[in-house]
């Protein structure tokens, strides 16, 4: 999880469709800020389940830190949100790594650090327009260039952009994303 925005976690019940055939829980993890924000939201999250009903299992795990699972390390990659306690996430595998930090408005110093050299990188970039809690076009590209990823994207971006004009807006190597992208590292 990143943050505990409604954006980001209105899915989370959908989950069942994957644990339901899962043997064991999901494991999930969060920082604590999120976890604890989740555990309100989706208060079966600590009830046993009542029989003859099916929620998604979930095993939530606190993180503050970098980790491994099933040979992929994980790095949460803090980053200034508005109130959110918000991480993004390096996902480093078979020596290819990739960034994803999709809201931010400011990314500090040890985040840009941890993202330097990564393969591929996505941040936030919602708009043309300054916005309080979100980086726009400006802020992205520049936080972009300090990450020289060998290659970059821009994610997160509202209606008041079209694809067109976010691909002219941006130099080169840089990209926005879109829906059923697909990229091999
Ligand atoms: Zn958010
Ligand atoms: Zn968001």
């Amino acid at each position: 999880m990143t943050h505990a925005h409604a954006d980001h976690v209105f899915g989370f019940d959908d989950l069942r469709a994957y644990t339901n055939r899962m043997p064991g829980p999901m494991p999930v993890w969060a920082s604590a800020g999120t976890a604890q924000t989740l555990r309100t939201i989706f208060d079966y999250l600590d009830k046993p389940p009542i029989p003859g009903t099916s929620l998604a299992r979930i095993d939530l795990r606190t993180v503050d830190g970098p980790f491994e699972f099933s040979g992929i390390r994980l790095t949460p990659l803090p980053a200034e949100h508005g109130r959110a306690d918000m991480v993004g996430w390096k996902i480093e595998h078979e020596g290819r790594s990739f960034a994803a930090i999709p809201d931010c408005k400011h990314l500090p110093p040890d985040t840009i650090a941890l993202c330097r050299g990564v393969d591929l990188v996505a941040i936030d970039a919602l708009r043309i327009r300054p916005h309080p809690t979100h980086m726009n076009f400006d802020e992205a590209i520049l936080a972009l260039r300090e990450i020289g990823a060998k290659r970059s994207l821009v994610i997160h971006l509202c209606h008041e952009v079209s694809h067109a004009q976010a691909e002219q807006l941006l130099p080169e190597g840089m990209a926005p994303a879109y829906d059923g992208l697909q990229i091999e590292l």
